[in-house]
């Protein structure tokens, strides 16, 4: 069966969330699933949960506990990322992943951790049949042109913008 290359993007909600909920959508139906969370490093609701898939689903994080800084990244964030994508690149052409998920993977060129180039080239690498999905906001307009299948959550009203942070259950 062919594989697809996705693409959520967009200031709204729901990016990460259709990712885990893909992935356990695979995993139901059998599917080794490879979900990596780039620029994040922190404990979460999400990778609690899909711990209890830990024979479908291998789970990775390539970020520290702290936010990175975009307009100066340290020289730790940038090489965990870099080794991230050594990891993915390797998931993706193990032949034992169907599916294979870059969480925030579109923040790692706008926050200086990788080049677009490196996305393309990672893409580029994907066999035939393993589905691969990139979350973040901002996709760059080249990995856009390399989607078969492009979603963009679009903010209608965010409670952020009353001040809501990120609440544990809901965003983490
Ligand atoms: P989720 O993980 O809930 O599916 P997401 O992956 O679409 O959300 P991200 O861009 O990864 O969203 O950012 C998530 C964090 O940014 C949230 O913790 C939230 O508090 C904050 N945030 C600020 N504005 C927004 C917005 N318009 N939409 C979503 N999250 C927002
Ligand atoms: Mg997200």
């Amino acid at each position: 069966m062919s594989g697809y290359v996705h693409i959520y993007t967009g200031n709204g909600k729901g990016k990460t969330t259709a990712a885990l909920g893909l992935a356990i959508r695979a995993a139901g139906a059998g599917w080794d699933v490879f979900f990596a969370q780039f620029a994040k490093g922190m404990a979460t609701s999400e990778l609690t949960a899909l711990a209890r898939f830990e024979d479908r689903i291998t789970v990775r994080q390539y970020g520290r506990p702290s936010f990175v800084n975009g307009k100066n990244p340290a020289s730790d964030d940038i090489e965990r990322a870099k080794h991230g994508l050594a990891e993915c690149r390797e998931a993706i052409t193990s032949g034992r992943y169907r599916l294979v998920i870059l969480d925030e993977a579109n923040l790692g060129p706008l926050l200086g951790l990788f080049s677009v180039d490196d996305l393309l080239t990672l893409v580029a690498a994907r066999p035939n049949d393993v589905e691969l999905v990139l979350t973040g906001r901002h996709a760059d307009p080249r990995l856009l042109e390399r989607a078969d299948l492009i979603t963009e959550m679009q903010e209608v009203k965010h409670y952020f913008q009353q001040g809501v942070l990120a609440r544990t259950g809901i965003e983490q």
